[in-house]
């Protein structure tokens, strides 16, 4: 209920010129299989009308989960993605790596004990350092914009030199390929892209009985050929 109330929250907080939202969440496959039902019967929750959402899970979970939930959740078949992780908690973590010698020896619950203190610690030092950046604004926004810049300017130098890369071998694959069947994933790959859901099982890696070599070859190849379009795609954007 409280992830109910601040994803509501969050997608009815200025947006309403904003049609697609792309909601990671780490149980996301979990959590939005009622999300819609708990919404048309809750009195207080809603979200806007014209919105369509794409829910996916941070990479970084997305590796514990079950095999059926990478297709229909993973960020590198969201069309516009480009490469995101979706995480952000996670990456803090690093810091506590410095304690862990300290903690070895301890009991469990102490040990549970001092990495609470640590992260309460971390938590109120970025708290502050929100007002501290407030108090800054000005200053904040021209070093953000300057920030903004450098980082793009550079992504896109990272961007042209890829793609040259990846247009090479891409070709070369599909060169390699009957024509006939990479016209017809790339119209599967259009349709699932566009529609998910189910569609987007095409992605998932088969072997038949009857024909496993064959089907496991055409998998692989699918594979490869989504792999250079994600790469060509993110590096496009
Ligand atoms: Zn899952």
């Amino acid at each position: 209920m409280n992830v109910d109330y601040s994803i509501c929250n969050a997608l009815n907080y200025r947006t309403e010129d904003l049609t697609d939202t792309l909601l990671i969440y780490d149980i996301g496959c979990q959590w939005w299989i009622n999300f819609l039902s708990r919404l048309r019967q809750s009195k207080t929750l809603s979200i806007p009308e014209q919105m369509k959402l794409i829910v996916a899970v941070g990479s970084f979970h997305l590796g514990a989960h079950i095999p059926e939930c990478f297709v229909l959740f993973s960020l590198h078949f969201v069309l516009g993605a480009g490469q995101l992780d979706g995480e952000i908690l996670e990456t803090l973590w690093a810091a506590f790596n410095k304690i862990s010698p300290s903690a070895r020896s301890m009991s469990k619950a102490h040990r549970r004990e001092v990495y609470d203190d640590h992260m309460r610690d971390s938590n109120f030092k970025k708290l502050v350092g929100m007002g501290a950046c407030i108090c800054h604004l000005s200053i904040l926004l021209v070093l953000t914009l300057r920030w903004a810049v450098t980082m793009l300017v550079k992504k896109h130098k990272r961007a042209v030199a890829g793609l040259a890369e990846t247009k090479e071998a891409y070709l070369a694959l599909e060169n390699s390929l009957d024509t006939a069947k990479t016209q017809v994933w790339k119209r599967q790959e259009q349709q699932a892209m566009k529609e998910r859901g189910e569609l987007l099982r095409i992605f998932e890696v088969k072997a038949d009985k009857g024909d496993e070599l064959c089907t496991s070859m055409q998998s692989i190849m699918l594979i490869q050929i989504t792999k250079l379009q994600l790469r060509l795609k993110s590096a496009l954007l």
